[in-house]
């Protein structure tokens, strides 16, 4: 219970990779405020579940976090309802498979306002109160693909090399004053948002799901395994005990060895 009473902001944390992040942290001690998108049975179920779960306050803010005036709202909604953030975890994510010249206007817009423009807006809403406490942690997650480069993936490697970038500027920015801010870069977890780069490896090669993984995974990640949602909400909640006080603007890979190629 080493984050006891943290009050952590997690985006897209219902489903994946945010939604382990959410539970990690309150395994860890915070109290939690959920955003993503879905039916508000299914996010009312996890809410109640992760409450019950936990005994924690587990609140939900519905952003659309591409929307920079939905991203201030959260905030202050969180303000409103904590009176403080003590943890800003920038995990909302799409992805766009298409080659630069077939990535539409609209995409490329979504891509970079999800995966970039969303942590801008909401790290700018938490800081004040964070550079008034002198204390604070902000988590984003990235991918591999902010350190590397992959055909058809044009406005998520754009959006992810900013958003390493972005890191790096906060951390600057803050550093000496209580607060951190890293990047997390994971390479393949088995969740929704690579299910259609398993489903067009099993249409073209008219292979098995298993197999359609196994080849997805040794094109890219020697492990040839995928990374475990827990993994990164472990390294999250690592990063914002005090332990990481002197870890910042760090991009962190969790990628089975894809970018020591
Ligand atoms: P996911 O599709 O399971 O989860 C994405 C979450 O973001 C969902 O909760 C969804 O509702 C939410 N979301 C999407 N658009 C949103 C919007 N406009 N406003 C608010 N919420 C929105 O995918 P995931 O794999 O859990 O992805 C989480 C993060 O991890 C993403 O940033 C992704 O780029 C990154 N990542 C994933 C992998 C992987 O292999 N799964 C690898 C590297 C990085």
């Amino acid at each position: 219970m080493y984050l006891r009473k943290k009050r952590a902001v997690v985006t897209g944390s219902t489903s994946g990779i945010g939604l382990s992040i959410a539970k990690v942290l309150l395994q860890s001690g915070c109290d939690i405020l959920l955003n993503g998108f879905g039916s508000p049975a299914a996010i009312e179920g996890i809410r109640e579940s992760l409450r019950n779960d936990y005994g924690a306050t587990v609140l939900y803010f519905d952003a659309d976090v591409s929307n920079p005036h939905e991203c201030r709202n959260m905030i202050d909604y969180a303000h409103a309802e904590w009176g403080e953030i003590d943890i800003l975890v920038n995990n909302a994510g799409i992805q766009h498979i298409a080659a630069v010249e077939e990535t539409s206007d609209e995409r490329w817009d979504a891509v970079l306002a999800v995966n970039l423009s969303a942590a801008f807006h909401l790290i700018a809403a938490v800081l004040p109160g964070m550079k008034q406490r002198r204390s604070g942690r902000i988590v984003n997650i990235a991918s591999v693909h902010g350190l590397v480069g992959s055909k058809h993936k044009v406005a998520y490697v754009a959006a992810k090399h900013g958003l390493v970038g972005l890191t790096k500027v906060v951390a600057l920015e803050t550093a000496g004053q209580g607060i951190t801010c890293n990047a997390i870069c994971p390479g393949f977890v088995s969740t929704p948002i690579i299910e259609a780069q398993i489903q067009q490896r099993m249409q073209v090669g008219d292979v098995s799901r298993a197999e359609a993984e196994r080849l997805l995974l040794s094109e890219k990640q020697p492990s040839g395994q995928f990374a475990e949602v827990e993994e990164i909400g472990a390294l999250v909640a690592f990063l914002c005990s005090d332990l990481a006080a002197s870890l910042t603007g760090a991009a962190l890979p969790m990628d089975g060895g894809w970018t020591a190629q």
